[in-house]
């Protein structure tokens, strides 16, 4: 990682990450390239300016646990989301611009906090459209001390090019892949493409990191890929995995079944219902068959 110094020998921000921050006027931090100047206080669809907001910071013990171990996982919450899903289960907090505004250095000390606690990594819960102030903090957090494992924990919707700019910083990606039908990701994340968008960025947190390495039953760097069933199959969850395998071989996956009906899931029909113990059942056995690493 290159870093710039100032003429009176002070470190500055490294370059990638002074760039990540350039990407914010006009803004084009995510793939919905808003193009508005967020720095001079306009909001895109993600809904928050230059400045990141922290919805909670806490040690989580409801994570994988691969990411809980012994100590729990040092979750940092963003409020705000690039992305609008009708079934969202924290849409107070993503759909709005809830939380404390927080510099750089307040996320620092609120990941050193965490750290401190014991906690076996720090995770930045919906990072993507504060990727500029989630790196600053890493940053400024390490020289600070902070030695454990930092976690991109995402939905999947990302910009290859602010994914460049974040190598070195993330050790470990944590995107969702929601969908593999291009129609349900329109319908229910307003996202056109959202199945080549996630193919992109996993290709490019993989090439980053590559598979996930496990040390002592915690997690310690690599791409784990969550992807949640959906009722009647509505995502497509085998092709999810056909993708993933083709995408990023080996790599771990978290099948998760625990959808319920939230936020406006009323407003459709098809979600008001709940995905069959057979379906998941047999989407674990499709991934393994696949060569991808069961969470
Ligand atoms: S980060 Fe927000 S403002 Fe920027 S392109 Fe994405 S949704 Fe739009």
């Amino acid at each position: 990682m290159n870093s710039a110094y100032k003429k009176d020998g002070s470190c500055e921000m490294p370059e990638n990450v002074v760039r990540l921050r350039e990407r914010l006027n006009p803004c084009r931090l995510c793939p919905r390239q808003c193009n508005v100047n967020r720095v001079a206080g306009e909001i895109g669809s993600c809904r928050i300016d230059a400045t990141a907001r922290v919805a909670s910071a806490q040690r989580h013990f409801g994570e994988e646990s691969v990411l809980v171990g012994r100590g729990g996982s040092g979750t940092i919450f963003f409020a705000g989301c690039n992305l609008h899903c009708v079934f969202c289960q924290n849409h107070d907090i993503s759909q709005e611009a809830v939380g404390q505004p927080c510099s750089p250095e307040q996320i620092a000390d609120l990941a050193l906090n965490l750290a401190e606690a014991g906690c076996e990594n720090i995770n930045y819960v919906t990072p993507t459209h504060v990727a500029h102030a989630v790196a600053e903090s890493i940053v400024i957090a390490r020289r600070r001390g902070l030695t454990v494992p930092t976690v991109y924990n995402c939905g999947g919707c990302e910009s290859p090019d602010t994914l460049k700019l974040l190598e070195g910083l993330i050790d470990i990606y944590m995107p969702d892949f929601k969908y593999a039908s291009e129609a349900a990701g329109r319908k229910y994340s307003d996202v056109s493409d959202y199945p080549s968008i996630a193919q992109d960025a996993l290709r490019e947190m993989y090439r980053q990191i590559g598979p996930l390495l496990v040390e002592h039953d915690v997690a310690q760097k690599g791409v784990m890929v969550r992807h949640l069933v959906l009722p009647h199959d509505l995502a497509d969850s085998r092709e999810v995995i056909r993708i993933v395998a083709q995408t990023a071989p080996g790599c771990a996956i978290n099948i998760m079944n625990q959808y319920r009906p939230a936020y406006r899931a009323g407003e459709f029909p098809e979600l008001l219902d709940y995905p069959s113990g057979r379906l998941i059942y047999s989407l674990c056995e499709f991934a393994a068959q696949n060569g991808l690493r069961i969470l």
